[in-house]
């Protein structure tokens, strides 16, 4: 059995899947229903549901894309229904917003729908779970991975935060609905799928050195649906449905992926601290940034460019050791509060916990990466393309592809590649440059490049 040569919807076999990786791969999510005109099937998945009910979740934008046709369609029926429409112009994820509705839920409802992609999902799976209700996300647009992935992307207290929320059920992906979303989002979108070069890898590598968990049949999984979205990318700058349905469906596989693996590992690796960073720099600081994706799709230029170079690496023992023997753990820690202000504290916190860098375990590591660099070496050489592949594939959409295309300082940058390594438990590139005494040095160099490339 090959997951990567099963149509979607057979990956969603509620029994799951025994692999020889030792897990039953599964997913909660049971029901997809994606193609041109896929909304036409509301009822079907509604009855499959027994939905009596449902609590109808929306925005200005998405009540427009596809909601008022969810009305027009239940009224007819002489469905009973609740909803809310958040009346502001931006949605953030927080508590204010999980309060609007909540002040507005009717415990009459045995279900949710909400209408969006990002936000309103990452908002509508945290009401699933307080309310225990079953939901059914119809998607307006292919923005971001998150889709059937089980948790949200919140900010708490001012402080970005990832919250462990419930999958939706049913998933409504219509192609003809998707194509028309703002050419960002799909800009987004095609961001958010390239990480998947570079999430791979990383979490290969990682198997290599620090023996974490690792299946290969997942990675290939995603590995093929980001080939198929590779393929068809050109056609995103005219709507090609085409297009749009791969990337769809490798957004929505992206998701199947991480809950088959237990784990984030399938969908992102460095790529994705570049983003997390521009956001909590942005909460604490108001520096700018884009929409999820378009600041992954830019952090995975930066990664691959960071790869160009580690590609001809030469690894070096005396100069690992050399480094680790002058590590300062008062040096580390004002440097984890320089970059990371408000949110160091837990950061360092998790290093206690951790104990990345202590002399013992960086051994540990390193003997594994100089006993395997030629595997490691091999693992970069076959799985990523070159940053310049990349960066055209986003330039050919019209996508940002630099940090300042979207206003971010390369002060900024700096930060996010020396601190990308500290945001979770979680070996990336810049973990395996450090353990090689090699991080500083490529912070200065990346940094040199952006500003002359
Ligand atoms: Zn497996
Ligand atoms: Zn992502």
């Amino acid at each position: 059995m090959n997951l990567s040569e099963l149509p979607i919807g057979e990956l969603l076999n509620l029994h799951g899947f025994d692999c020889s990786c030792g897990k039953k791969h599964k997913t909660t999510l049971s029901h997809l229903e994606i193609g041109p005109g896929a909304l036409d099937n509301l009822f079907f998945v509604l009855e499959k549901y027994q939905v009596k009910k449902p609590f109808i979740i929306c925005d200005k934008n998405t009540l427009k894309a596809a909601g008022e046709r969810v009305y027009d369609m239940l009224n007819r029926k002489d469905m009973e229904y609740e909803s809310y429409v958040f009346p502001q112009d931006e949605v953030e994820p927080d508590e204010y917003s999980v309060g609007q509705i909540i002040m507005s839920f009717d415990p009459s409802c045995d279900f949710i729908i909400a209408v969006g992609s990002g936000v309103i999902n990452d908002i509508a799976k945290i009401i699933a779970k307080a309310s225990g209700r079953d939901y059914l996300l119809i998607a307006t647009a292919p923005s971001m991975d998150g889709f059937a992935s089980n948790s949200s992307s919140m900010i708490q207290n001012g402080v970005k935060v990832t919250i462990y929320t419930v999958c939706p059920v049913a998933i409504i992906a219509d192609i003809d609905i998707m194509k028309d979303a703002p050419m960002l989002m799909i800009q987004a979108g095609l961001g958010d799928m390239v990480a998947k070069y570079v999430s791979i890898c990383e979490w290969r590598i990682s198997n290599i050195i620090t023996g974490e968990y690792y299946c290969p049949q997942v990675a290939g999984l995603m590995r093929a649906a980001l080939e198929k979205c590779v393929n068809t990318a050109s056609g995103l700058m005219n709507r090609d449905p085409q297009g749009i349905l791969s990337l769809t469906e490798g957004l929505i596989l992206s998701g199947i992926a991480m809950s088959f693996a237990d784990v984030s590992r399938p969908a992102s690796g460095l790529e994705h601290y570049f983003s997390h960073i521009y956001d909590m720099s942005k909460l604490e600081k108001g520096t700018p940034g884009s929409l999820h994706g378009i600041q992954v799709g830019i952090g995975t230029v930066l990664t691959l460019l960071v790869y160009d170079r580690m590609r001809f690496i030469k690894p070096d023992r005396e100069k690992a050791i050399a480094h680790i023997d002058a590590f300062d753990y008062k040096q580390w820690e004002s440097r984890m509060k320089q970059i990371f202000g408000k949110n160091a504290e837990a950061l360092i916190e998790l290093e206690g916990q951790e104990g990345k860098n202590e002399k013992d375990n960086h051994l540990k590591r390193l003997e594994a990466i100089l006993g395997n660099w030629g595997r490691i070496k091999e693992i970069i050489d076959q799985g990523l393309p070159s940053s310049k592949y990349v960066e055209d594939l986003l330039k050919d959409i019209g996508a940002p592809t630099r940090p300042r295309d979207i206003g971010i300082q390369d002060d900024l940058t700096k930060d996010a590649f020396l601190g990308s390594r500290e945001v979770r438990d979680k070996y990336i590139a810049t973990s395996l440059l450090w353990d090689l005494g090699l991080l500083d040095q490529y912070g200065e160099e990346l940094i040199e490049e952006i500003r002359t490339t």
